[in-house]
């Protein structure tokens, strides 16, 4: 069914473009028919994901899902695969709208399939503080760069018959105290800065939600803001979907009423419902502000093919039930959209073509230029680093998805190197934080002999009330919880399998979850104890509290391992569990073999970065250091081998003090599923590293504009205004290790003009250049060509900002021109005495490169 068959609620019947009041003839009768109940009762959802249906109305529920870097569905779960996209940082660094719009409508097209019908996602907060947990999942620390590619994702994902989600409204820039801290932020900040990614989504792409955050800001919570939600983004902005809450972030029922939330999300508990309907009784809020919610609630349905009214034909609509008897809770025989003819993942070609354009090549020197590597000219390849073997593919929280399958550096680089290299691996450091999941070759179901594990479910008393064969050891439930679990249960979850060592000695095993584990080996308690109960539920699934064991154990017998777990509070909230077993290793031995591998190789790919889950929603990073001995690592095997190539696996910066004594750094983000077969086509030289960074890299912490994000007594001040980012380092004249905008690509390039159509500028007019550069190296390639603006000197303003970019290709040798528009926006600043945006008169700049740092071209324009 498409968005806008006959029988729906065409959008040229909705009159009024913008205000919570919205004024319809549609659907009006249909309203007509509702209760005060009925009406309440669709504005919370009905479950975790899903929202209430209406029978009377056609309605079916709807189903939300994240996120970001691929579309879960409702269940996180390895039966139920989704593709793992790379994260939104890394779609950041391609700097290419073309390219996330393409990946927009191929997730849009995933959530289809899986019957989901709204996508939670983008999220377009910035990237304030290096160490925010969940910086990789925003595109980037510059508004017109999050901007230009949330309108590339909203539309691509739109195109697909879904809704997209623009989230967190606004400054959930961080995630220490989440769920409270008050972001004082002023005006022009939020309006120059971590607005304006919203503001394009509502204007530029009609994003059809807009997800309000935990936090507050200026002392209002966001799910309460009457000036943001209400005045700002549907008054002014004209915007006529959705507001939802994050997930539980509605905590109060007239003061989120009036300030223009319309969906309460998850449900069926909250503080809407009967309360909503107390409040609409007792005049607290008016019939109007309710019946606007609903009306929006419809037009999303409408938009997604979830309402289908009487009358209809495609398909036809469910009978109408009598009005006024509590229908709106009864919408199970309403199609879902779930369209099995559609494609179910991403197409595999894509995810490793935007994992490889998003990769930055940040330093390539050596002689010739290390990378990219001839394969006929090298023998023996030394692949180095945790995260070779066990990369991050993903960050944690909720952009976590399950893909089927997953392409490691090492395996992918053997792969592609087999008859041409040898390859040696060697891990060279432990990084991990929680004991890493065993290979699933390695474990059998002790029921069956299949690869994999049983899982038990038992109640208090022990009796098997269900049990199944898996084949992951880490372990999710989301949606429901499983039986015997849930209030008043007491019941348990049972992990059995057979788990075969490949080497002989002692084993580290962990097990995670909240609540209490006994962990056996071949029938011996090992260990046992209670995890801490996280103060914010997603840690129940993001770092849960483990508990370890070492055993010794034979290669090549099977040890039965058992792990019992009992959740705390009853399974309320997300409920996980894994385990993990890993040969105890001595680091110093590792590190000697990574040595002597580099030394007998012709080249030595290190691959470092942040152990799997370790940047998270949830909580923020404490350290902008590689974790464990990995700078040691780098600096032995460089010393040992001068063609010595740092991959970097993390997605946010991280300090690279070896930086100079290497031949080249490539950041690699956490690129998805498709990691390793898109590093080896970087490195190989069969694709560009055609990513620029996103996100500015610091040679020290201290120099980062705003490093922590910790409250103070509740208070987040965003004080240094503007300043996040390369404009903070350009305000401070401070020398970032790698600058915004920056990326070498595998050829060279000149800049040979810029023209500006006009030397004076009327105010409120946009501006056009044209660009022309020229391919000075060898190699085909794709240059972006970013524009800055410098505006008359301000105190308050920043000395340069991206003001507009886009991308030429070229062969060698040839030119190319390419036509930038900076919009008149970027010539405005935001008055706070008039309330108002404002063009100052005088003189600007355009500066046109390579990078914020690496200006090439530059032309006055006068604002008159
Ligand atoms: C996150 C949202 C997410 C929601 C549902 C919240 O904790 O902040 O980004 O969409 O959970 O998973």
């Amino acid at each position: 069914m498409t968005a806008h068959d006959e029988g729906q609620i065409p959008p040229g019947r909705v009159s009024g473009r913008a205000g919570a009041q919205t004024a319809v003839t549609g659907p009006a009768e249909l309203l007509a028919e509702l209760t005060v109940h009925d009406k309440v009762l669709l504005l919370t959802g009905a479950d975790s994901w899903r929202t209430q249906g209406a029978e009377a109305l056609g309605l079916r529920p709807m189903i939300t899902s994240d996120g970001p870097a691929g579309v879960r569905g409702v269940v996180l779960d390895e039966r139920h695969p989704s593709s793992s996209l790379p994260c939104p940082s890394a779609l950041g660094a391609t700097w290419n709208p073309e390219l996330v719009d393409e990946l927009g409508a191929a997730l849009g097209a995933e959530a289809r399939s899986k019957g989901v019908d709204v996508l939670l996602a983008p999220t377009i907060n910035l990237m304030r503080t290096p160490l925010g947990g969940r910086g990789f999942e925003c595109f980037s620390e510059d508004p017109v760069l999050t901007a230009r590619l949330a309108i590339a994702f909203v539309r691509g994902v739109q195109s697909a018959g879904v809704a997209a989600t623009a989230k967190h409204f606004v400054g959930n820039d961080s995630e220490t105290e989440r769920w409270t801290y008050d972001a004082r932020i002023t005006e022009r900040v939020l309006r120059e800065l971590y607005l304006a990614p919203f503001e394009a989504c509502v204007r530029e792409a009609g994003v059809a939600l807009v997800m309000a955050a935990y936090n507050k800001v200026n002392g209002v919570a966001m799910t309460e803001h009457a000036y943001l939600l209400r005045d700002m983004l549907k008054d002014e902005w004209g915007f006529d979907g959705v507001v939802t809450s994050d997930w539980h972030a509605a905590r109060s029922t007239a003061a989120t009423a009036l300030a223009a939330l319309d969906l309460a999300m998850p449900g069926p508990d909250g503080p809407w419902g009967g309360q909503l309907a107390q409040a609409v009784a007792d005049g607290a809020v008016t019939p109007e502000v309710l019946d606007d919610k609903v009306i929006r609630l419809l037009r999303l349905a409408d938009r997604v093919g979830a309402l289908c009214l009487p009358g209809g034909d495609d398909p036809p609509g469910p009978p109408r039930a009598p009005s006024g008897n509590g229908s709106a809770a009864s919408p199970h025989n309403v199609p879902s959209l779930a369209d099995p003819a559609l494609p179910s993942f991403v197409d595999p070609a894509l995810l490793r073509r935007a994992a490889a354009a998003s990769m930055v090549l940040l330093r390539n020197e050596g002689g010739e230029n290390a990378l990219p590597i001839d394969p006929a000219t090298v023998r023996r390849v030394a692949v180095i680093g945790p995260n070779a073997i066990r990369p991050a593919i993903h960050g944690g929280g909720s952009a976590v998805v399950m893909p089927a399958a997953v392409s490691t550096p090492a395996a992918a680089l053997g792969e592609a190197l087999a008859g041409q290299a040898e390859v040696t691996v060697a891990p060279g450091c432990q990084t991990w934080v929680v004991v890493p999941e065993p290979a699933m070759g390695s474990l059998r179901d002790p029921g069956t002999g299949e690869p994999g594990l049983r899982l038990e479910f038992r109640d208090r008393d022990g009796s098997l009330l269900a049990a199944e064969h898996r084949h992951s050891t880490a372990l999710a439930w989301w949606d429901r919880v499983p039986p015997g679990i849930g209030w008043g249960q007491a019941g348990r979850i049972v992990l059995v399998t057979l788990f075969r060592p490949d080497t002989d000695g002692p084993h580290v095993l962990g097990a995670a979850g909240v609540g209490h584990i006994t962990l056996s080996v071949n029938g011996t308690v090992v260990a046992e104890g209670a995890t801490p109960v996280p103060s914010d539920p997603v840690e129940a699934m993001t770092r849960p509290g483990e508990i370890r064991a070492t055993a010794r154990l034979e290669a090549g017998q099977p040890a039965e391992i058992r792990l019992e777990y009992r959740p705390a509070a009853d399974g309320e909230g997300p409920l996980a569990v894994r385990l993990g077993i890993v040969p105890a290793a001595d680091e110093d031995e590792m590190l000697a073999e990574a040595e002597q591998a580099a030394s007998r190789a012709d080249a030595a790919i290190v691959v470092v970065g942040s152990p799997p889950m370790t940047e998270s929603e949830g909580f923020d990073r404490s350290t902008l250091a590689l974790p464990g001995r990995q700078d040691e690592l780098v600096r032995r095997v460089a010393a040992a081998n001068s063609r010595t190539v740092v991959v970097v696996n993390a997605g946010m910066p991280v300090l690279a003090p070896w930086a100079a004594q290497v031949a080249a750094v490539l950041y690699a983000w956490l690129p998805g599923q498709a990691m390793g077969e898109a590093l080896a086509d970087v490195l190989l030289g069969r694709a560009e590293p055609g990513g620029r960074l996103p996100v500015t890299l610091p040679a020290a912490e201290e120099d980062c504009p705003v490093l922590h994000a910790v409250p103070q007594d509740g208070i987040l001040s965003y004080d240094e205004g503007l300043l996040i980012g390369y404009r903070g380092y350009d305000a401070s004249l401070t020398t970032p290790q790698f600058p915004f905008g920056h990326g070498l690509g595998y050829t060279t390039w000149a800049y040979e003009s810029l023209h500006a159509a006009t030397a004076v500028l009327t105010a409120g007019d946009d501006l056009d250049l044209v660009v022309t550069v020229r391919n000075t190296g060898s190699r085909p390639g794709r240059e972006v060509v970013q524009a800055y603006l410098a505006a008359p000197p301000d105190p308050a303003t920043p000395p340069r900002v991206l003001a507009a970019f886009g991308a030429v290709t070229a062969p060698p040798g040839a030119s190319a021109e390419v036509t930038l528009r900076v919009p008149a926006r970027a010539f405005a600043r935001w008055d706070e005495d008039a309330q108002g945006w404002v063009w100052p008169s005088g003189q600007f700049t355009v500066h046109v490169g390579r990078s914020s740092r690496d200006l090439r071209l530059s032309v006055p324009v006068r604002q008159g």
